[in-house]
């Protein structure tokens, strides 16, 4: 269930330099320790470092390893469980889970076994297996009737997911949120500035102008929503449930129903990406409160972390696609990708879905959340620091700002750069890993009550070196 739990609401002492309560001059030495404490026990990771003279592209494999707080990467020697061991020998409790790709836990066994026999019998060759059937049918069970597709990543089963809604309603845009984030889709990479929607300014090598592609509106605002399907010209509303990716806004009351009626009124379809809400409970977001979306879309851990994701057309909208599709001439139809629906990812989607992500494994993990959840409430509020806590079934953040958040431009406003990556990487050096990008933490269904009250614990102890 999704709840915000209060803290202190009122910045207390009158500094006006004063960072989400915190004095700048705490906020330094903090970073300054941490980074020390870093160093002192990571001789291998620095060894490792090679900076200029490594064979990657800025010296990292992926971008983002850049993001993380660390002054150089953590190198992994290995994960089981909720616990990452890194190759100075380093034993972290994994509260990051790979950004939700891990989310049920390092390789949880089944999936790993899975994994295992199908290695033996060929990794991929473009057709499908009888396991690829089973899965089929465990994702209607999990997840509601749906036709659905396999894809590798979430980024591509929602553009696949945008091609449809345009293919069935032959209408040019997508509707998304100031400050969304639905993976690396072009189509969805804009923002709301001085009311207008625009490319997102970081975006690299882009020279289209997305406003053609794209309408932002305001989450929790209808009639910003309503505004821009008026126009005639939007294909789908591309949301998630909760916005996840910009601290956590929980959707108003009646705001998701809210979409459900203006899709249907004005003729557009619903996209629910349940990428992260999948955290909710069994079947997402979506199923945990009732909803119904025209298409869903899931990725990440939805096959346990190896590289899969689905989505999936209500059956009325699969037959509207099929009649689209079918009419257009034999050849490139612009979807799929050659390594989607290999037999690895069938056998660990249906490893997953069928012993992993199970009810059980959700009420622990809800369980574990709360609990997380309520210890970092209680510590902020012993502290009588402006912030608050949200939890989203397994998923918990802290956010250094008063709450609760209505939208994307105040998600934005709330974030404090500088104090986040100095909480992080003091985190880190007390064995306890969180989220890069903003304050996430997920709860598995093998994450320990011992591994929660140090998290708990050692978030108590930064706040003390902060404040006093
Ligand atoms: N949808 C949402 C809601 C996401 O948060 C993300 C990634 N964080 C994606 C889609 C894309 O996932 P991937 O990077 O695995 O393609």
């Amino acid at each position: 269930m999704s709840s915000p739990m209060s803290a202190a609401t009122t910045p207390q002492p009158s500094d006006k330099n004063l960072v989400a309560g915190i004095r700048p001059d705490r906020l330094a030495a903090l970073a300054a320790r941490a980074a020390d404490d870093y160093r002192a026990a990571r001789p291998r990771c620095f060894a490792a470092d090679l900076g200029a003279g490594s064979p990657f592209l800025d010296a990292v494999p992926m971008h983002w390893m850049r993001d993380w707080p660390m002054p150089v990467p953590m190198l992994v020697a290995e994960a089981t469980g909720a616990t990452l061991t890194d190759i100075d020998g380093n034993r972290l409790d994994d509260f990051c889970l790979g950004d939700t790709g891990s989310m049920f836990g390092h390789s949880p066994a089944p999936v790993a076994e899975a994994i295992r026999a199908q290695a033996a019998r060929g990794l991929t060759y473009m057709l499908p297996t009888e396991a690829a059937q089973r899965a089929g049918n465990l994702l209607s069970h999990v997840f509601g009737d749906f036709k659905w597709q396999i894809a590798t990543t979430a980024t591509d089963a929602n553009r696949f997911a945008l091609r449809a809604a345009r293919a069935v309603t032959g209408r040019p845009k997508v509707l998304v949120f100031d400050g969304c984030y639905h993976g690396t889709v072009d189509d969805a990479m804009v923002t709301l500035e001085g009311g207008r929607t625009v490319s997102r300014p970081g975006l690299v090598g882009q020279i289209t102008d997305l406003s053609t592609l794209a309408s932002a509106a305001i989450f929790n605002d209808l009639a910003s929503v309503e505004a821009a399907l008026a126009t005639g010209e939007i294909a789908a509303i591309l949301t998630e449930p909760v916005m996840t990716n910009s601290c956590m806004v929980l959707p108003a009351p009646g705001f998701l129903e809210g979409l459900r009626d203006l899709a249907t009124r004005y003729d557009a379809l619903l996209i629910h990406d349940e990428t992260h809400t999948i955290s909710s409970g069994l079947g997402g977001y979506t199923r945990t409160h009732g909803l119904s979306p025209d298409i869903f879309v899931v990725g990440k851990c939805v096959a346990g972390g190896l590289p899969t994701a689905v989505w999936g057309l209500a059956p009325d909208v699969a037959e509207r696609f099929l009649r689209a599709y079918r009419a257009k001439p034999a050849g490139h139809s612009g979807m799929g990708t050659t390594l989607s629906a290999n037999p690895l990812q069938f056998a660990a989607l249906e490893a997953t879905l069928g012993q992993v992500m199970t009810p059980e494994n959700y009420a622990r993990m809800n369980a574990g959340a709360e609990r997380l959840a309520a210890g970092l409430a209680a510590a902020i509020a012993a502290h009588d620091l402006p912030w608050h806590v949200v939890n989203v079934g397994a998923r918990v953040e802290f956010i250094c700002a008063p709450g609760p958040l209505n939208n994307g431009a105040e998600a934005a406003a709330a974030h404090r750069p500088d104090l986040e990556r100095a909480i992080h990487l003091a985190l880190v050096t007390r064995g306890c890993l969180i989220a890069p990008f903003h304050n996430m933490m997920l709860v598995s269904p093998v994450t320990s009550d011992a591994q929660i009250d140090r998290l708990i614990a050692a978030f108590d102890e930064i706040l003390t070196e902060l404040t006093q």
